[in-house]
């Protein structure tokens, strides 16, 4: 069995009173959090995880006052636990143990766009659709585009290695990630990696911290690889009448050796929850969709590979109907209304448990079905949309009252139980967090954790950063 630890108990009062007053001492005043209404702000995530308010909660400018606020709560014994913009969806930003929360909201300058190495230079709390913003204004491209975009933050999305609709040409954060300054529990600052887009001098550490959720130290400066601006996109929509047949397209669009940027799947259920809210007008009746979209320089070719594949999806692959974006303004509009998906489907619903699994490509109709056959088992409902184009898709089981949830979590181990016989990931992007520590083991062996902890324990020797995260 893999190990295991009691949880930490809450720190005193009197603890807290005493790290309250040495933060008062070592930073601004206004970079503190005490009040028990404000400290509310930081108790939850976008997860079903629960509710957890932090003793206390600093909101530093500089790595400085990461280092101080650190230094401070590891002297005390207190836990700390970094928190971006909470959109995460596995609990993995919240204060299970108490203790502090440094909210990294105020370290968001741009340090550098450099357009001569395609480079950017970023503090963590950077909004990611800014970073966008800014980065396309000076003609380059930042691909990944997890659908949070708005709220999420850069320092978050390394953390969860995030990646988003973008992900089967352009691949996920860590895919653009060359160098981080990171802040660990024992107080020392590190720069890893650089701005050099290969490197091999020790171990990748940059790749470590990248998807550790927090678990290693708190990332305190962030170097990018950028890309030049793609100059044409063409996006379309194909319908399918089930989800069956929309997921043996999307093996059959890859296999055929088409590179799309994305192709994403919605469902039935997806489909009726955001037809509402739309601002793309979906047409009625139609069970599932893809979007597909390309990206290039060259217009013609790309709409000849656009039109190949919406030949192929109607002639051999079922589709019952092809339609292109005609301007930049309807392609804004499919990609806002996807966005809207997943608060869509809980406003529909009331409640639902999100799973975030990936499969190799070709078993992605195997799990649809498996996913079906699941749920049917446990009488639940289920929206299925997501990344499909590169094996991942968001599983979301549905439900209405909290009596319902022994049937969800059934449901939900037996799919992470077929996902991980099929090759695949209990979690492609969204991290363990609280919520997936039981299933860790589904999917690694027992040394495997072991060694893991063993490697956090070198980096976090007391087990104060963002502690009760990832293990079983
Ligand atoms: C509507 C919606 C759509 C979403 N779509 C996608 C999607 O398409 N793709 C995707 O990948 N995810 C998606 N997510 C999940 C979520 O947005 C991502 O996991 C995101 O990367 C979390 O970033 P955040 O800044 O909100 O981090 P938080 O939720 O605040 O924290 C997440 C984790 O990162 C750690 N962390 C945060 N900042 C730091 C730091 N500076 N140093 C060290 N650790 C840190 C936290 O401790 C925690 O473990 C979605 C969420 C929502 C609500």
């Amino acid at each position: 069995m893999p190990e295991s630890r009691p949880k930490r108990p809450r720190a005193s009062r009197d603890a807290i009173a005493k790290i309250s007053q040495e933060l008062e001492r070592a930073l601004s005043r206004k970079r503190l959090v005490a009040d028990p209404d404000l400290l509310e702000n930081y108790a939850t995530d976008e997860s079903c995880a629960g509710s957890y308010v932090p003793q206390i909660a600093v909101r530093p400018k500089t790595t400085e006052d990461v280092e101080k606020s650190i230094a401070i709560a590891v002297r005390n014994g207190v836990p700390v636990v970094p928190r971006g913009g909470g959109t995460g969806r596995a609990g993995g930003c919240l204060a299970v143990e108490g203790g502090m929360v440094l909210a990294m909201e105020g370290m968001n300058r741009i340090i550098s766009l450099d357009k001569s190495s395609f480079t950017a230079t970023v503090q963590p709390g950077v909004v990611t659709g800014a970073l966008h913003e800014a980065v396309e204004a000076e003609g380059m491209f930042y691909p990944p585009d997890p659908s949070s975009l708005d709220s999420c933050q850069i320092g978050g999305n390394v953390a969860t290695n995030a990646s988003g609709p973008r992900n089967p040409k352009y691949g996920p954060t860590r895919d653009q990630l060359l160098g981080l300054e990171v802040v660990l529990a024992t107080g020392e600052r590190l720069r890893l990696g650089g701005r050099a887009l290969k490197g091999v001098a020790g171990y990748d550490l940059v790749s470590l911290f990248c998807g550790s959720e927090g678990t290693l130290g708190v990332i305190t400066e962030v170097t990018l690889r950028l890309l030049p601006r793609p100059r044409h996109v063409e996006t379309a929509l194909l319908f399918f009448p089930g989800a069956d047949l929309a997921s043996r397209a999307v093996v059959a669009i890859m296999q055929a050796g088409h590179s799309p940027r994305a192709l994403e799947m919605m469902d039935h259920v997806a489909l009726e929850a955001i037809r509402p809210k739309a601002l793309f007008r979906f047409p009625e009746g139609n069970q599932s969709s893809l979007i597909l979209e390309l990206d290039g320089n060259d217009k013609d070719a790309l709409f000849a590979s656009l039109a190949s594949i919406g030949e192929q999806a109607e002639s051999s692959l079922g589709a019952s109907l092809v339609l292109v974006a005609r301007d930049e303004s309807q392609r804004r509009d499919i990609w806002a209304s996807r966005r809207l998906l997943s608060p869509a489907i809980k406003e529909r619903w009331g409640q639902k448990y999100a799973e975030d699994i990936a499969v190799p490509l070709s078993e992605v109709p195997r799990i649809v079905e498996r996913v079906h056959q699941r749920a049917a088992e446990q009488e639940l409902e289920t929206a299925i949309f997501g990344h499909a184009g590169d094996g991942s898709l968001h599983v979301n089981i549905l439900f209405q009252d909290q009596s319902a949830w022994p049937s969800v979590m059934r449901a939900a181990e037996a799919i992470f139980r077929d996902t991980v016989e099929l090759g695949g990931t209990i979690t492609s992007e969204h991290g363990i967090g609280i919520l997936k520590r039981p299933y860790l083991a589904l999917e690694q062996t027992p040394p495997l954790i072991a060694l893991q902890r063993q490697m956090k324990r070198l980096f976090d020797p007391r087990d104060l950063m963002n502690p009760g995260k990832i293990f079983p």
